[in-house]
């Protein structure tokens, strides 16, 4: 069983590979993000202010989230998979992501998820809090601007208004969350890899992570 974990900040492209590369050699993906997005989402649903730690902490016992195979996301049954691309979940998703309680809850469920399987992980803290000892730990970057214009065009395509604009201030402002949180921030790991996207394609960034995986562990199969 192989881990492979990969972070980076918002709208890095990680998600996007993960979910290729998990096809491509038949290993489970989870998207971590989709996690503390689905805690969010059940808050702003009760009406309860993100930016207050002990009501959202609150809120633990009463919260199940489901991950289902094809990325659907289910948060107390209920199928919250466009949900919470929304732009209010992702202008409050980063203060859910800071609050410790609420972390450790998702971390455990994230944990034994990869107990059974090889895994790819996407999220901020996977190479360096949720599975330290992965195998292969990859850090994905891209400038702000490149970030921001895919991020802009993807939510375009799928119907979700908003400017570029709106786009690029929610990008800075969950970087500056995200890297300045106490508990498990974004960072590298000292031993994941760096792979700066700000110029690759989708298929050009697959391969490279194809090529880390196979360079460590060439027995891997490649399915398609
Ligand atoms: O990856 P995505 O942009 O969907 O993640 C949404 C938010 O969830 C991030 O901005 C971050 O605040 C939080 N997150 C996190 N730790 C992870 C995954 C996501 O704090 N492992």
């Amino acid at each position: 069983m192989i881990s492979v974990a990969i972070d980076g900040p918002a709208a890095a492209g990680k998600s996007t590979v993960a979910k290729i590369v998990a096809k491509k050699l038949g290993f489970t993906y989870l998207d971590t993000g989709a996690m503390y997005r689905a805690f969010t989402w059940y808050c702003l649903e009760k009406g309860v202010d993100c930016e207050n730690e002990a009501a959202c902490v609150n809120l633990i016992p009463e919260v199940n989230i489901e991950m289902k195979p094809n990325n659907v996301v289910l948060c107390n049954g209920i199928d919250v998979t466009t949900a919470i691309r929304q732009p209010r979940v992702s202008g409050n998703v980063s203060y859910i992501a800071s609050y410790k309680d609420i972390r450790l809850f998702l971390v455990e469920q994230q944990r034994n998820m990869a107990k059974n399987s090889s895994v790819i992980m996407d999220g901020r803290d996977i190479g360096t809090y949720v599975l330290p000892n992965a195998e292969i730990k990859i850090f994905q970057v891209a400038t702000v601007e490149t970030r921001a214009k895919r991020r802009y065009e993807e939510n375009i395509s799928k119907g979700i208004q908003c400017t570029y604009e709106e786009i690029e201030e929610d990008v800075r402002k969950r970087d500056r969350i995200d890297s300045g949180r106490a508990f498990a921030p974004l960072k590298p790991a000292e031993d994941s890899i760096l792979l700066d996207t700000s110029h690759m394609g989708i298929e050009e960034v697959v391969n490279a992570i194809i090529k880390i995986i196979t360079d460590k562990f060439p027995e891997t199969r490649i399915y398609e």
